[in-house]
């Protein structure tokens, strides 16, 4: 048994991987943002897709799945396993996806309508499917829907896709506990010195920012992911308000944040029993508030205009999308604050600018940054402690590959790993590497 690396290996983005046993099967099928040209796709060629008898898609993130329509453009006839959520949020997503990459698209919309016609959608430990198939999802804890993939093959493989192991304000933690000889681990926050504050602290901190700028009569913008971290924010805001941390401010809600909410509120069955119980049998709905508010203009000018507000928008990385606009308009206001929540991966303008960048590049033009860029963490991914605990306690592990991870913090985890858990071998595979099980 052997799995090839296609993507996700030594980075964050275009998460790929072929497990090569009985069968073969495909561990999501993702693109990396940002990135513009080739090397933003996974190293698939056309002959490996008529080799394929299973897919399998994580969560609805582009870099696990922006990918997929790709596979059915090239006429894939193997099944594709996804979750429900994961299904309605890449609806939304890959029709996103499609409409800023317009210059470069690997696929057209009928190939995406091919790909969300043609799946399987499969519940969280779901037995008779793992007896049929081979393949079983638990809760991944990291955005509505997603999910860690157990997959038995030759041997029995974990594919943790991204996952966190607290609960957060809406969804369970990660199932911990498996059995398995084989791990495939993401590493984004596999560093040493990437230890993640209680989600307590965090949340304080995040209330404290916004609640200066406000008190100062600013604006506060969060870039966010659509799906995610944006309603993990705007539940931790609207709770604040609800019990009078946080003035009585409108929220504006802009880009995919929107449309996210709502397939959130759809599939509300798949949340936290508490936040069910609320939506479904109390008037304390918190998908509903009369604060909510969307931009009424293109131009966002009855938001950049007006006063104090909260701007929730996409994207998280500042990569595209309406939080351009804010920028152009908001960030040369030294009144006004902009707070990261995500992930900012090497290369983005949200990482030169927590790294101290004065200014960013926008359409072409150069846009002064006045205002504070702070940091607060609402991290949908497990941190260094939790990602060795996550393997500890996985019975039989023989391997653990590394990837979802940039560079030094793969060495670190790896390092981690292998002194905790002293009979597993760490491997950190390269781009294009197919590796032995
Ligand atoms: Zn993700
Ligand atoms: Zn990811």
């Amino acid at each position: 048994m052997e799995i090839s690396f296609l993507g996700a290996a030594g980075e964050v983005g275009r998460s790929c991987f072929i497990v090569k046993g009985r069968k073969n099967t495909m561990l999501d099928c993702g693109i990396k943002v940002g990135s513009g040209d080739k090397t933003q796709f996974p190293l698939l060629e056309d002959s490996d897709v008529k080799q394929l008898d299973n897919a399998v898609i994580s969560h609805a993130h582009v870099d696990h799945c922006a990918y997929a329509p790709w596979l059915y453009k090239h006429k894939y006839a193997g099944k594709m396993f996804l979750t429900k959520p994961t299904h309605d949020l890449a609806q939304l997503l890959l029709a996103d996806y499609l409409r800023i990459a317009k210059d470069f698209t690997p696929y057209s919309q009928a190939d995406v309508n091919n790909f969300l016609k043609n799946n399987t959608i499969v519940e969280y430990g779901d037995e008779k499917v793992f007896a049929r198939e081979g393949i079983q999802f638990h809760e991944a804890g990291h955005i509505l829907g997603s999910a860690i993939t157990e997959l038995s093959e030759e041997k029995t493989v974990v594919y943790s896709g991204d996952f966190n192991s607290r609960s957060t304000r809406l969804l369970e933690p990660a199932k911990l506990g498996y059995s398995a000889q084989i791990l495939v681990l993401e590493s984004t926050y596999g560093g040493k010195a990437d230890l993640h504050p209680s989600n307590k602290d965090s949340t304080q901190l995040f209330i404290k920012e916004i609640r200066q700028t406000l008190d100062a009569g600013g604006k506060v913008i969060v870039p966010t992911f659509a799906t995610g971290r944006g309603q993990e924010v705007l539940f931790a805001i609207e709770s604040h308000i609800k019990s009078g941390m946080l003035p009585k401010t409108p929220i504006y809600l802009d880009g995919m944040v929107k449309k996210a909410l709502k397939i959130y509120r759809h599939n509300a069955i798949y949340l936290k029993k508490e936040v069910q119980r609320r939506i479904l049998t109390s008037d304390d709905d918190p998908f509903k508030n009369e604060l909510y508010k969307y931009p009424k203009t293109r131009s966002r000018e009855d938001v950049t205009e007006g006063g104090p507000c909260i701007i929730l928008t996409t994207s998280g990385m500042l990569n595209g999308g309406p939080v351009f606009t804010y920028l152009k308009k908001l960030a040369g206001d030294a009144n006004n604050k902009m707070i990261l929540v995500g992930y900012q991966a090497a290369g983005t303008r949200g990482r030169a600018l927590l790294e101290g960048q004065k200014s960013v590049e926008i359409d072409g033009e150069r846009v002064e940054v006045k205002m504070p860029v702070v940091q607060a963490s609402f991290s949908g991914h497990s941190d260094h402690k939790e990602l060795v605990e996550f393997t500890r306690q996985i019975n039989g592990l023989e391997k653990v590959f590394l990837v979802h991870g940039e560079g030094r913090k793969n060495e670190e985890l790896r390092e981690s790993i292998e002194k905790t858990c002293k009979k597993v071998k760490v491997e950190i595979p390269k781009l294009g590497e197919t590796l032995e099980c």
